[in-house]
């Protein structure tokens, strides 16, 4: 193939994933075709999840530390990757109020045990150490803040999560403006095959079929379509996979009711979060009410299909009540809302053949993601988490078009 063609790529997805590939990709040189089924970049799983940065946290099921690492990574990569490509000053700002882990009466993982992964946590945390420290809660804190009949112990921690739809706005801002990308937008992608000695991407656009290439290189960012597209251009998926769809609830309340509100995740198993931003912006999720789907199939999934097909005012009452009942304050703060709760969220996909509820399920070891699959030119990405999608994008351009051989050209 001529050499200009190699360093013509098509990644597949603009989310998270695909964004930061694109970028770090034309960072290094490369002339990026960035290809997405909606109107526009970043409205999927990376606008409407919680953004929680990772530190492990929330892994203590996993014994053998590997998925707390690679989130340690991925947090301590995040912030300084994005502020290659976005005003580091604003992305700064768009951080939660730090999180408390509350230990649910039905965990699945003890209390010592929980205590001793924290310890390690902070121990392994190569970043700023408040982050990673916790600190129990004394009985009179806990009880002021959550219900002791159902929460069984409670740690302060540094961790945080980012304001996910500020994140993909600046995001977006930086694709549209980066000269040696174009972002390709209301095309459904649907397989890659060989052509002309690279890969041409086939799928939809409005016209009706669409046939784009030859490009040296694609990068599948597709997220809960990538095995789709996988499986249909010759990659078949290596082990049973999940595609869960959840959805969280959002609304915005007086900046003072929010931080008197404590970001809370409740562990261990199936239970949820509260997140409260500086601003008033709140976010609310609950395992029980905001599962809206399983697939274990390579058929594509349509977001807004599963998203239309919910009932989401009864899904914002049932999470509302459930955290309330662990967590007073966000009764307090629902009927302080300025605005309709909404509910939104995305698909998660993971390896594992059974669902969170179960202890021994592979959900609960989430390492063996990033560059998952790659052959002559086609290269598989599963982002695994938010956590992550900045450090595997470098890592996924340093495979592609490594800096030394950027630097001889
Ligand atoms: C409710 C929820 C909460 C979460 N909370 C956290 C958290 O706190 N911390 C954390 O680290 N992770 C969290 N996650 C996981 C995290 O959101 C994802 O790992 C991450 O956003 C995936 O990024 P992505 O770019 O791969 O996917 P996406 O953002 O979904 O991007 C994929 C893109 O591909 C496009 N696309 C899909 N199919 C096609 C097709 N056939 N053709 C063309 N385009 C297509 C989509 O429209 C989309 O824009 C959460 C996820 C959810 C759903």
């Amino acid at each position: 193939m001529p050499m200009a063609q190699q360093t013509e790529v098509a990644v597949l997805g603009a989310g998270l994933m695909g964004c930061c590939a694109a970028l770090a990709l034309a960072e290094r040189g490369c002339r990026v075709t960035l290809f997405e089924r909606r109107t526009e970049a970043l409205t999927e799983a990376s606008c409407h999840g919680e953004g929680k940065l990772h530190l492990g946290f929330v892994y203590a099921a996993d014994a053998s530390f590997r998925t707390a690492a690679l989130m340690q990574r991925g947090a301590a990569s995040f912030l300084p990757t994005l502020s290659r490509w976005l005003p580091a000053d604003k992305i700064a700002g768009l951080a939660s109020e730090p999180f408390v882990y509350a230990v649910h009466r039905d965990t699945q993982v003890p209390v010592p045990a929980i205590a001793a992964h924290f310890a390690r946590i902070a121990e392994t945390w190569r970043g700023e150490p408040r982050w990673a420290a916790s600190e129990r809660l004394d009985e009179a804190e806990l009880a002021a803040r959550y219900d002791p009949a159902h929460v069984v112990a409670a740690f302060r921690t540094g961790e945080v999560a980012m304001d996910t739809p500020q994140v993909a706005r600046l995001l977006g801002a930086a694709v549209a403006a980066a000269p040696r990308i174009t972002l390709r937008t209301g095309v459904t992608v649907e397989a890659v095959r060989p052509r002309g000695g690279g890969h041409e991407v086939v799928g939809q656009d409005a016209d009706g079929p669409l046939r784009d290439g030859p490009y040296g290189t694609v990068v599948n960012c597709l997220w809960a379509n990538r095995t789709a597209v996988d499986a249909a251009s010759g990659f078949a998926p290596p082990a049973p996979f999940l595609n869960r769809s959840k959805v969280g609830v959002t609304f915005r309340c007086p900046p003072a009711i929010a931080a008197a509100l404590p970001s809370t995740t409740f562990v261990l198993g199936p239970f949820g979060d509260i997140v409260a931003w500086p601003d008033g912006r709140i976010y609310l999720s609950w395992y029980p009410v905001g599962m809206v789907g399983m697939r274990r199939d390579t058929r594509q999934l349509d977001w807004q299909a599963i998203r239309a097909a919910i009932d989401r005012p009864a899904i914002a009452r049932a999470t509302i009540a459930a955290l309330a009942a662990l967590c007073p304050a966000v009764a307090t703060a629902a009927e302080a809302a300025l605005d309709v709760p909404d509910v939104d969220g995305g698909t998660i996909f993971a390896l594992g053949a059974t669902d969170i509820d179960d202890r021994g399920s592979r959900l609960h070891q989430r390492h063996e993601v990033g560059l998952v699959a790659s052959r002559g030119g086609y290269h598989s990405v599963d982002t695994g988490k938010y956590t992550l999608a900045p450090l595997l994008a470098l890592e996924v351009a340093e495979r592609i078009a490594p800096r030394r051989a950027a630097a001889a050209e």
